[in-house]
């Protein structure tokens, strides 16, 4: 439920009217805005009904949200939100953000050298895996802590923030402590007691579409976190499961404008899971730029043949530049920076 706020209202009515709802037991969020400010409810809204709400000093209307969703909404929250990751940088708004590098960290001068150069080419954020989910219990499994520390290091070093996949909550102090972004995996998308984990962490969360989830459920998923406190929720497209199996996954770019039709929070797309062929990642990630989405994530390895993981879908430095020089071109068409 929305409680719309009058224009004049006083800070006394805004915070009686908060008072209230918490008195029964339900949870405020206001949302200042320049022009009015709203109160969104979550919880058990029935209990509000009885509660002459419209009749209260300071309140203009209530409007009940009818989507699964309430605080992922565009009814909750009709501008976008432009999620703050440190370095004044901001994911959603005019400036798309690349966010590149291995997908496995594997070695400290490798990871060093290959921030350098996507730094050089324009990404702002170093990705890479430390803790990885491995279809094979048999595949290279992440350097764990270790890992962390070389994407420190070359944070420390090149001024690159970093973001990195948490799996699991036994490491949630170890990646908060190094991580400017928390990455939850698509496996791990539904993973509710993870979600609701990093809803209590003030790092902003980078959460993935699972294999094989909707677009309801992915907004779902976004929601425990928003529920949990945590505002700072970035979506990424990584490509769904369909019955293609040309490339690795299905990259779902209607869900650009389909997100954005439906929530204010950002979308980034993932063209390398999305394909799991290098070849055309350059090619999607022009595409997802024109259809709108608030920035990329993409692997590059100096050597692909030789990853730990996922060369298959690696770029090679040099082709990771051209990338940065097409996509800057389809930004400028479309009235965003990168
Ligand atoms: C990754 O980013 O390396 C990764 C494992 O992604 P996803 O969860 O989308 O498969
Ligand atoms: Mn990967």
């Amino acid at each position: 439920m929305i409680i719309v706020i009058k224009p004049k209202a006083t800070k006394e009515q805004i915070d009686h009217i908060m008072e209230k709802v918490k008195g029964l037991g339900l949870k405020p969020w206001l949302s200042e805005g320049v022009e009015r400010s709203i109160i969104g409810v979550i919880g058990e809204e029935d209990k509000l009904r009885v509660v002459p709400l419209e009749g209260m000093a300071g309140v203009e209307k209530v409007i009940p949200i009818l989507k699964p969703f309430k605080l992922a909404s565009l009814d909750y929250r009709s501008v976008p939100t432009k999620v703050d990751i440190g370095n004044g940088l901001k994911v959603g708004g005019d400036r798309l953000i690349v966010m590149a590098g291995p997908c496995s960290v594997e070695t400290k001068e490798g990871l060093l050298d290959l921030a350098r150069k996507v730094k050089k080419a324009g990404a702002t954020v170093l990705r890479g895996g430390a803790f990885k989910p491995r279809t094979s219990p048999y595949a290279f499994q992440g350097l764990g802590e270790e890992g962390l520390e070389y994407l420190a290091e070359a944070r420390d070093k090149t001024g690159l923030l970093i973001i990195t996949e948490l799996m699991d909550i036994r490491t949630i102090g170890k990646v908060l402590e190094y991580a400017d972004i928390i990455q939850i995996g698509a496996r791990n998308m539904q993973n509710f007691d993870l979600l609701k984990e990093v809803g209590k962490t003030r790092k902003p969360v980078f959460l993935k579409r699972g294999i094989a989830s909707t677009l309801k459920e992915f907004l779902m998923s976004a929601e425990y976190v928003l529920s949990g406190g945590n505002p700072d929720v970035i979506l990424c497209e990584r490509g769904i499961r369909t019955f293609e199996t040309f490339t690795r996954n299905t990259l779902d770019l209607n869900a650009v404008p389909a997100l954005k039709s439906l929530t204010h929070l950002p979308v980034v797309v993932d063209p390398s899971h999305g394909t799991g062929r290098w070849g055309m990642v350059t090619a999607m990630s022009r595409a997802a730029v024109a259809a709108g989405c608030d920035g990329l994530m993409v692997e590059v390895h100096p050597n692909p043949e030789e990853a730990y993981s996922d060369g298959d879908q690696s770029l090679l430095p040099e082709k990771f530049e051209n990338l940065m020089k097409e996509c800057r071109k389809v930004a400028e068409a479309v009235g965003r920076t990168m």
